[in-house]
């Protein structure tokens, strides 16, 4: 029973579970919003000519250099980035350096689930806030009395995204605890936050390279916004790991971030094959929620989503299904390449006559 030597907290917790990474390899795997497409060839170019002489020391401990180029991508300065070991590092840094209040924080009912499980870590009580009938996030629910917010935008896994205008409408209402803006899937069609940060000293923007720098297996990871709070997540970082971000992927970021053209390609290409994608799933007979993500987020009136994924991994398709009732008759599709997306409609066709 070595059990018996664990913290009462980690009895008590239920970890966030990934999307499958199957070691098979002929599937199409359209469950986990990773991008189809590999990073820029000048990201391929570093590792190639990367001397790995430079790999017995330790890595500069505050990626200076990919500060830099994400503080001049982003028109603001050094010290409003914040660099972590993917965004769920920086948010679970933010979580511990926020959100630790009196009052519970308030989150959407449907979001991102790693959100409460760091709640259940850090011992952060929290209030959901129920989405509307058309799965979208309502900020007018959330002007009563917080610890601080948090939500996806777009959201997760729903896909759908909130103006810009709404989101400072809750900040000038909201004025006495951080708001953190979660933009995993921001680069696919919505409006970044960011602007908002240079107005706001209680926002906090947060970014990734996973889904469309197609960098997840690096993981790297941002936040911006006012100074003050990227002071204190830097003294988190620093009283938990000093190098969050080994020599490999600070060079890589750089050399991906300074690739805009190849970047602005990867997502016209992406966003294309979801409009297309999502105009045959409605032709089949699906509803599917307006996206700006790179995945879309379907119900089928005759065919439930549990039958519909099953049928479809016996075609080594494999997509994401979450248990929430909300969300339960629901599937979470990413978005592949046009030919990885023909293959999955045909099949579809074939399921839902
Ligand atoms: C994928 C995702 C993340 C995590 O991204 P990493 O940088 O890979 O850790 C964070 N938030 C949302 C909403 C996501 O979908």
């Amino acid at each position: 029973m070595k059990r018996k030597f664990w913290s009462k907290q980690i009895l008590d917790l239920v970890p966030y579970t990934p999307g499958e990474q199957p070691k098979i390899n002929d599937l199409i795997k359209l469950n986990t919003n990773e991008n189809p497409y590999p990073p820029s060839p000048k990201v391929v170019q570093v590792l190639q000519n990367f001397n790995t002489d430079h790999l017995s020391r330790y890595p500069d401990p505050s990626s200076s250099a990919l500060n830099k180029v994400l503080a001049d991508y982003h028109q603001v300065s050094n010290n409003n980035v914040f660099i972590g070991n993917g965004s769920d590092e920086v948010l679970a840094h933010a979580f511990m350096a926020f959100f630790r209040q009196q009052e519970p924080i308030l989150m959407p009912d449907i979001s991102y689930s790693f959100y409460t499980v760091y709640c259940d870590l850090y011992d952060i009580k929290a209030t959901p806030i129920a989405i509307n009938n058309d799965f979208e996030i309502q900020l007018t629910d959330y002007n009563i009395a917080n610890g601080g917010i948090i939500f996806a935008n777009p959201n997760a896994p729903t896909g759908s995204a909130l103006s810009l205008s709404d989101i400072e409408k809750l900040l000038q209402v909201n004025t006495e605890s951080l708001v953190i803006v979660d933009e995993a899937y921001v680069d696919f069609g919505a409006q970044s936050a960011i602007e908002l940060t240079k107005k706001y000293d209680n926002c906090l923007v947060i970014q990734t390279f996973s889904k469309s720098r197609a960098l997840a297996g690096l993981r790297i990871g941002y936040a911006i916004g006012h100074h003050e709070l990227i002071e204190a997540l830097e003294r988190v970082k620093n009283s938990f790991n000093s190098y969050p971000l080994d020599m490999l992927a600070q060079a890589c970021a750089v050399a991906s971030v300074e690739d805009d053209e190849y970047f602005q390609k990867n997502l016209k290409t992406v966003c294309d094959t979801r409009d297309w994608t999502e105009q045959q799933l409605t032709a089949l007979g699906f509803t599917v929620i307006s996206s700006k993500t790179n995945f879309l987020f379907a119900t089928h009136s005759a065919v439930s989503a549990v039958d519909i994924m099953t049928a479809l991994r016996e075609k080594k398709i494999i997509v994401r299904h979450f248990t929430k009732d909300k969300i339960s008759n629901y599937l979470r599709i990413s978005i592949g390449t046009d030919q990885q997306m023909q293959q999955l409609i045909a099949e579809l066709q074939q399921i839902i006559k």
